[in-house]
């Protein structure tokens, strides 16, 4: 994507094509005002002060479009820092049409995707971690992804790397004060208060890397197989979990179909449910033939394994499946399903499952929806660990979390330099290193005009 320069004055819908009552139309730039008047009938608009509402028409060639409300927002008071109308007309796909077409015939341009958050960007309005939490915010789907969201959009993941920085800069400042003094021979800078700060920032470089495997998951959702053999009972689970009858649970041989992918929200996480069911059309060698290849790639992309057997089975055919499907190297719940057929006794279960090499173990009856709040509470506690905390900075976003990764190997070059007592100026390079990468992450640095295109294109056009 190319940069406009900010000369021009850009217009787009910044409401949703769908149906709707109202749609507003935005613009921005240093004629945004004067172009809007020029088709707005009602009070002068060229004048009047920001943060103020506007009832008139908008009239072309004497023909009344619509009647509509306009809001002016003053430089640099506006979302994007420069001047912005905002025109809330009726959502009839001629009336958006017609007013976007004024506006470019006066002079205004399309914007392109993210240009207005891009704009607010270049102005300062925000930096990079907020403009890109803006994107985040409008695709949350979920009340954790929203909360992570809005948290960085007010700023704080920004106010974690703020502090970051500072501290580098103060690390940079006492190298420089070494080297001021070093005719005079003084060792300084407390070498080893240097030691402490950098071990801290790097403690902080590398909660925050780790934090991203939930921040992924509180993004993007998290990736559930639910594997079994045929007839463990995988679709009446997935339809317990969903809590209602989505797959088709069937004992009639014949009924065939893919592999069923559903979404379950547990706590404000999403998560993804792909059953492997569905294989009945077949003949029983051609059942598990098929059954083991959707298994396997179900399991290609999953985060969780739901594990599911039939308790009736022994505990040797039970670990022929683990050893089939590989399933010790996944993070793995192993659900002993069809526990109502063993009087649900507990107790008998537990004993006779005992050396199954699965730690999380749970027994449900998927038909009688015994046990499937236990699948959920386990589901969520292994992603989450416990209770989400949106007070630390959790990384979503994979160019952050490729930075920070950036950021550590340079700090690890600064505290291999101390070890070795690298004179200040040598260290002082490794330090710019590690401002830089952390430059990348909120734009503060010149950032590449490439970095640029690819975070706002990913916006849509309007925001
Ligand atoms: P899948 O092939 O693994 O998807 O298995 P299904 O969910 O289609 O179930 C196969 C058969 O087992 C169906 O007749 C289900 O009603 C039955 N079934 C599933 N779960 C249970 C359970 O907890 N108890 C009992 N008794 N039957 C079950």
């Amino acid at each position: 994507m190319q940069l406009i320069s900010p000369s021009t004055t850009i217009v787009a819908l910044a409401t949703g094509n769908g149906q709707g009552a109202i749609a507003v139309i935005r613009l921005s730039g240093k004629d945004a005002i004067s172009i809007v008047s020029t088709f707005f009938k009602g009070k002068n608009l060229i004048g009047e002060a920001g943060y103020t509402l506007h009832f008139g028409e908008i009239v072309n060639n004497d023909e009344v479009i619509d009647e509509v409300l306009v809001a002016l927002f003053k430089a640099p008071k506006s979302y994007t820092g420069e001047d912005v109308v905002e025109i809330s007309c009726h959502a009839s796909a001629y009336i958006i049409e017609k007013i976007i077409q004024l506006c470019i015939e006066h002079g205004a341009q399309l914007a392109m995707p993210g240009e207005f958050t891009q704009r607010a960007f270049l102005n300062g309005k925000m930096d990079l971690t907020q403009a890109e939490a803006v994107a985040d915010l409008i695709a949350s789907n979920a009340a954790a992804a929203h909360r992570a969201a809005m948290h960085n959009l007010k700023g704080g993941f920004k106010h974690v790397l703020d502090e970051m920085r500072e501290q580098l800069i103060h690390f940079t400042a006492l190298i420089q004060l070494e080297l001021d003094f070093s005719d005079e021979d003084v060792t300084f800078a407390d070498r080893s208060q240097l030691v402490a700060l950098l071990n801290q920032l790097y403690n902080q470089t590398n909660n925050l890397i780790q934090s991203f495997a939930l921040g992924n998951a509180i993004k993007n959702g998290v990736n559930v197989a639910i594997v079994g053999k045929p007839n463990a009972g995988k679709s009446t689970l997935l339809n317990a979990l969903l809590n209602e009858e989505r797959a088709i649970v069937s004992a009639i041989p014949g009924t065939t179909r893919d592999t069923v992918e559903e979404s379950i929200n547990i706590n404000g996480i999403i998560f993804k449910l792909i059953d492997t069911a569905g294989i009945r059309n077949h003949t029983v060698d051609e059942i598990e033939a098929i059954g083991i290849a959707r298994s396997k790639k179900a399991l290609e992309k999953t985060d969780v394994v739901i594990f599911l057997f039939d308790v009736n089975d022994s505990l040797d055919t039970v670990m022929q499946q683990i050893n089939e499907w590989n399933l010790l190297q996944y993070k793995c719940i192993a659900v002993g399903n069809k526990c109502d057929l063993l009087d649900n006794n507990l107790a008998y279960m537990q004993h006779h499952f005992a050396d199954l090499p699965i730690q999380q173990k749970i027994f449900i009856s998927a038909l009688q929806k015994n046990g499937i709040d236990a699948i959920k509470n386990l589901l969520y506690n292994m992603v989450v660990g416990g209770q989400l905390n949106f007070e630390q900075a959790i990384i979503t976003n994979i160019r952050h979390y490729h930075a920070l990764i950036e950021l550590k190997n340079a700090l690890v070059e600064v505290q291999n330099g101390l070890q070795q007592n690298l004179p200040g100026d040598l260290l002082t390079i490794d330090i710019n290193h590690c401002l830089y990468f952390l430059g990348t992450i909120t734009g503060k640095i010149e950032t590449d005009r490439d970095i640029l295109g690819a975070i706002f294109s990913k916006f849509c056009i309007g925001k």
